[in-house]
């Protein structure tokens, strides 16, 4: 079977926002407008598609779906979802891995906000195109120009503006298009189905004029051709406009800037075209890399006949079908019901069907190629990050990086006969978010469960309630500590038991110190002439890992330390990897105690949007958590604080915020980085656990 859609045809976007800039609105919109275009095809009716749109809209179509698939002129597009609750790092993370461009949405009244801050870094990182739709033209305050110079102060970019509003506030009628040089004026009460392309109005001419050229020098600045014809006065083609426009796009030059109102329906269209017109196709993407079995890195290009290469990027279970497991696939080609195989944790898998999730149905596929996403069911041993592929050529991408939770909360059942309930429902929910741990604590017995943050544990609850139907007590909430060294010094560790068959024998050196934070631990192994056999080296560094597990202060995993083993002597008989271990682990501690450890706590990024009565309030109450103010952003008599707080003074922030300020100011919070716990709390916390 030969694919339906060619590659060129498929564009995988995610549409990131700040909450409340209208995502789940945009995203109807565009489910809506694109779902129809087969409905108008047989009901030739403006007032069907209407009653059509009412129905879905009293029934909320619910877009939680991993990735949905629609089509517009003929492009398949799959629409990834992306959070709009930055809070959740991991969510935001794996949607950016897997797709290739982005509408990034933003409020014209509020234009760039903290969050939208967040996320745009991070789809730097991740070096994603995007477009830029300023939404909520309709609204009171909106400003199109403002935003647009947000943009350039706030994200460092370079907006590009395509387009100019015609009309704004309750005058806003559509968009004038600034390639073509005509409106689209959007008829009233026909929901965004009809629409007429108009001459642009007299008041609008010299602004139109003046940001189309700004489009004209920017191509030209970009394509040698075009600069020659821009220099000699001649008249450039739209097509070569939005080629070259194109391509500053993807190669992130510049950002093209859309506007309308999802609302009030206006303006969704253009932007589909704009997404097939400007956002990259999985071949305008460089190869993804993986490393191969042999340890070496290997390119994997956007190609049916090469190996099949696939990410999975999300777990969700599904009413109807099981587990789902969606999959980005990065080369080659997958049949349904295939032995395929997991490079990750070398296993082999099959997939079961395979699906393409729409809207509102769900279509079972024979076959899926490259460059495109699916969900398969039938997977066991899979995991998001999992690598799957040909089991003759296997590869395995880079994981999806999962932060280890920074906050732990003991949770158990009301009832003896939820306690199974609970058991699988916390099961499934960490399946499919990774940054989620369930782990019995061994002392108590109790059932641990570790998030990301107060807000993400509180979400999971909610989910157990209202999807699992079981209730739950919840304990105190504790934060993660860690430890770590200061200093580096050297150490020595010596096992030696005579008895009277086989003996004990294993002496190690080891140096000990601060290492790379972020990276949990390195182990050097410097030993020279063979005094520690090399048989006896990963014991060695086992024996570390878990005296470093156990910590050296107060109990807490150690983390950011580089050991090196650079000396120590064996017996010929009755050295052994136990013998070692354990003359590793005292070698650690007698050089740990040593090195000045320090605890270290979850710092968390805190951004406050606060009216102007509250600030003092708000820093105030900020000192007294120990946070630290690293900038105050004003607009219109809003402060954005932003700071950095540690999560141990963070318990109940949500309610202690709301009643200081009547409810008038809002907050994000997300995992920012370990820091040192200052020294009197250091010890306080200390003498607690001893
Ligand atoms: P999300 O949090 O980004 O998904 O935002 P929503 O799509 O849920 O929108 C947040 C609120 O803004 C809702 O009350 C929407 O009705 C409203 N909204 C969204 N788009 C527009 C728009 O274009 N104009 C106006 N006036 N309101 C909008």
């Amino acid at each position: 079977m030969a694919r339906l859609v060619a590659l060129e045809n498929i564009r995988n976007i995610g549409v990131m926002a700040h909450i409340d800039a209208g995502k789940t609105t945009t995203t109807e919109r565009i489910l809506y407008y694109t779902g129809v275009t087969r409905r108008l095809g047989e009901v030739d009716e403006g007032s069907a598609t209407m009653d059509w749109m009412a129905e879905e809209q009293e029934r909320g179509i619910t877009i939680t779906s991993a990735a949905t698939t629609c089509y517009w002129n003929e492009r398949r597009i799959n629409i990834i979802d992306t959070p709009g609750h930055v809070d959740f790092t991991i969510e935001v993370e794996r949607a950016l891995r897997v797709l290739d461009g982005a509408i990034a949405i933003f409020d014209g009244v509020a234009g760039v906000e903290p969050q939208s801050e967040t996320v745009w870094n991070q789809a730097d990182k991740f070096g994603i195109p995007r477009l830029a739709f300023i939404n909520k033209m309709d609204r009171p305050g909106a400003d199109f120009f403002r935003s647009i110079e947000s943009m350039r102060v706030k994200l460092r970019t370079k907006p590009l503006a395509i387009q100019i509003p015609l009309g704004q506030e309750e005058d806003f009628r559509g968009v004038v298009d600034l390639i073509t040089m005509r409106a689209w004026a959007y008829e009233e009460n026909t929901l965004g189905a009809r629409y007429e392309q108009i001459e642009i109005p007299d008041h609008l001419r010299d602004t139109a004029e003046r940001y189309r050229e700004h489009i004209l020098e920017t191509v030209a600045d970009q394509n040698e051709t075009l600069l020659e014809d821009y220099v000699a006065g001649r008249e450039i083609s739209c097509e070569a406009i939005k080629g070259a426009v194109r391509q500053a796009t993807l190669s992130r030059i510049i950002v093209p800037v859309l506007c309308g109102s999802a609302f009030k329906n206006k303006g969704i269209q253009p932007l589909l075209d704009a997404v097939v017109e400007y956002l990259p196709s999985p071949k305008d993407v460089p190869p993804v890399l993986g490393q191969n079995m042999e340890g070496r890195e290997e390119a994997r290009p956007a190609e049916d006949d090469q190996p099949l290469t696939a990410l999975a990027f999300k777990i969700m279970a599904d009413p109807y079908a099981g587990n789902l497991t969606y999959f980005r696939v990065y080369s080659g080609r997958v049949r349904k019901g295939s032995y395929v195989y997991n490079a990750s944790r070398q296993q082999p898998e099959r997939l079961g069907r395979l699906l393409k999730m729409h809207a509102n149905n769900r279509e079972d596929i024979e076959e899926v190629y490259s460059g495109d996403i699916f969900a398969a069911v039938g997977l066991k041993h899979t995991k998001t990050g999992d690598t799957i592929c040909d089991e003759t050529s296997p590869i395995v991408l880079e994981s999806i990086q999962t932060p280890s939770p920074v906050l732990s909360v003991a949770v158990e059942s009301h009832s003896k006969e939820d306690r199974e309930k609970l058991g699988r429902a916390l099961q499934r929910l960490a399946m499919e978010d990774p940054s989620f741990q369930v782990r019995t604590d061994v002392e108590s017995g109790q059932t641990i469960i570790g998030g990301m943050g107060e807000l993400h544990l509180e979400v999971l609850m909610e989910r157990l309630r209202r999807e699992f139907r079981v209730d739950t007590k919840v304990g105190r909430p504790e934060v993660a500590y860690r430890e770590t060294l200061t200093r580096a010094v050297e150490g020595e560790g010596k096992f030696v038991k005579q008895t009277g068959g086989h003996g004990q024998y294993g002496h190690v050196k080891l140096r000990v110190g601060p290492g790379t934070p972020g990276e949990r631990f390195r182990f050097v192994n410097a030993v020279v002439g063979g005094r520690v056999p090399n048989q006896f080296v990963s014991a060695v560094e086992k024996g570390v890992l878990e005296a470093m597990d156990r910590g050296i202060l107060a109990g807490y995993p150690m983390v950011d330390l580089e050991v090196t083993l650079f000396d120590g002597s064996y017996h010929e008989v009755d050295s052994s990897e136990l013998a070692f271990k354990i003359a590793a682990s005292l070698g650690f501690k007698d050089a740990a105690k040593r090195a000045l450890p320090v605890l270290l706590e979850p710092l968390m990024s805190l951004d406050v949007l606060v009216p102007e009565d509250y600030l003092g309030e708000v820093i105030g109450d900020l000192n007294s958590r120990r946070g630290k103010i690293l900038s105050i952003d004003s607009q219109n008599g809003t402060h954005v604080l932003a700071s950095e707080v540690p999560l141990a003074e963070m318990f109940g922030y949500a309610t202690d915020l709301r009643s200081k300020t009547q409810g008038r100011a809002t907050f994000t919070m997300r995992f920012c980085r370990y820091g040192p716990v200052p020294k009197q709390i250091d010890q306080e916390l200390v003498s607690k656990r001893a």
